[in-house]
């Protein structure tokens, strides 16, 4: 579903029917970005660049309200590198541009940082545009030398960023384009100080693009303060799981987590697999005991260094491991397609931690499925995640696993949410003496 409405007090911003362009080029793009976009190959506009593209095309302030996975990346970074392309006209001298930063990308993470540069790159490889990443972790002095030589993007996580402008390694005196990327989660994570400062370094004068998960108040107030009639463009319902995804419940002890995540990483179609744990810990022992039972994983999480981290991210990319564990700190903005299921070791705190979780899988039009360990102490913040989605969740019983009743029984789980040895097989009669799985299914579950 996508369609456009308007956070509850936000007097100031303005509501737009849902433009119908349906390929890159009603949306306006010039040939550079088209010949870019077709390189990535992709053939049609997600909902989120429909919309957004041609009002940001236009200079317009946005509040993109997208989770992870709807194309929003691309939503901004291309009418941005047009807009750039559009003063890149061979007369501005060299000298003249050193210095002259004309966008800004705040993201809440390194990874996201990353992220946001690699789609600058890919989208802008038929033009001049120069971009950096400024995070931290890393060390100040190459960033320091690439921010004095004169760069046009400047993607950057707010702490580091602030570094350099102290250092009075890069002033923003002529910005033109600021975006606010997961504007939620920079405010969780306690960078509400960092943005005031470093937005008020930045000229008044200027398109601002906000995108967020959620549009909780705190995002609102920030974009009552920091945008000028801002058109919103929301896909899908504030919350709503991302549509391809397939979940599942498995009721099972604490102490058994483990042994089943091995059960169920046996089965070869989990094979590019993003385990959630909700400490580093825990993160930590999920690895060793997988390792343990021969199923290469690695840990990623705020302990590992900056190039720990990009190689468990490099490698897992490329599949060379097919199994990553992940804190939700270090998950938030990793972009790696192909997810083929996402667990929740441990059932995420937060609602929209879920909803984020899962975006990881089911990216663009891609299926994945999103599994969720729960112990009798979790089944409360299960049910709680399950009102904010709006839907129940199907309950997988694995006998052996399952720590009791689950409610009424519906036997027709999918051998897909089994572990192997649940499965019944024809070939091997020995496994018929495990009873097929008990499969609790909501109302309004979906099925596969
Ligand atoms: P994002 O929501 O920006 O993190 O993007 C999610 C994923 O969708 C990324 O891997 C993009 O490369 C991919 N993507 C973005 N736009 C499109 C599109 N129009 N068609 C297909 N895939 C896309």
């Amino acid at each position: 579903m996508t369609r456009h409405s308007k956070p509850a007090d936000s007097a100031e911003s303005e509501q737009q029917p849902p433009p119908a362009a349906m390929t890159f080029a009603e949306l306006g793009l010039v040939p550079e970005l088209l010949d870019a976009v077709r390189d990535a190959g992709y053939t049609t506009p997600t909902p989120i660049q429909s919309q957004a593209i041609p009002l940001a095309l236009r200079g317009r302030d946005l509040i993109g309200l997208a989770q992870t996975g709807t194309g929003k990346t691309a939503g901004f970074t291309l009418p941005i590198i047009q807009r750039l392309l559009d003063g890149l006209d061979g007369l501005v001298p060299e000298e003249a541009r050193t210095h002259r930063v004309r966008a800004l990308i705040l993201t809440p993470t390194r990874e996201l940082c990353v992220q946001v540069e690699e789609s600058f790159k890919k989208y802008g490889r038929h033009s001049d545009i120069r971009v950096v990443s400024i995070y931290g972790g890393v060390p100040l002095d190459p960033q320091q030398s690439r921010l004095r030589k004169g760069v046009d993007v400047v993607v950057a996580t707010p702490g580091r960023l602030l570094d350099h402008m102290e250092r009075q390694n890069v002033v923003f005196d002529d910005l033109e384009i600021l975006v606010l990327d997961e504007a939620d989660r920079m405010l969780d994570m306690g960078f509400a100080p960092q943005l005031n400062r470093i937005v008020a370094e930045v000229p008044r004068y200027r398109q601002t693009l906000l995108f967020s998960a959620t549009m909780v108040p705190e995002v609102e107030a920030l974009a009552r303060n920091y945008l000028r009639k801002p058109i919103v463009v929301q896909v899908g319902r504030r919350s709503e799981a991302a549509s391809t995804v397939t979940h599942a419940v498995y009721p099972v002890p604490r102490d058994r987590k483990t042994e089943l995540l091995a059960e169920l990483l046996k089965k070869e179609e989990l094979d590019s697999v993003l385990i959630f744990t909700r400490t580093k810990h825990g993160a930590d022992r999920v690895v060793r005991h997988l390792d343990g039972k021969g199923i290469a994983a690695t840990a990623m999480h705020a302990d590992k260094s900056q190039g720990e981290r990009t190689r468990a991210l490099d490698d897992f990319k490329s599949g060379k491991i097919r199994v990553l564990v992940a804190t939700d700190i270090a998950q938030r903005g990793l972009d790696v397609s192909g997810i083929s299921h996402v667990i929740n070791y441990d059932v995420p705190q937060q609602p929209e931690d879920y909803v984020h979780r899962i975006g990881r899988t089911g990216r663009a039009a891609a299926t994945g499925d999103a599994f969720t360990f729960m112990s009798p102490d979790e089944i409360a913040m299960v049910r709680t995640i399950e009102r904010v989605i709006g839907q129940q969740i199907p309950r997988i019983s694995v006998p052996g696993y399952d720590f009791g009743s689950v409610g009424p029984v519906d036997d027709e789980a999918p051998a897909s949410l089994l572990p192997a040895a649940a499965e019944p097989s024809a070939k091997e009669p020995a496994r018929r003496q495990l009873r097929r799985p008990n499969v609790v299914r909501g109302r309004g579950a979906r099925r596969r």
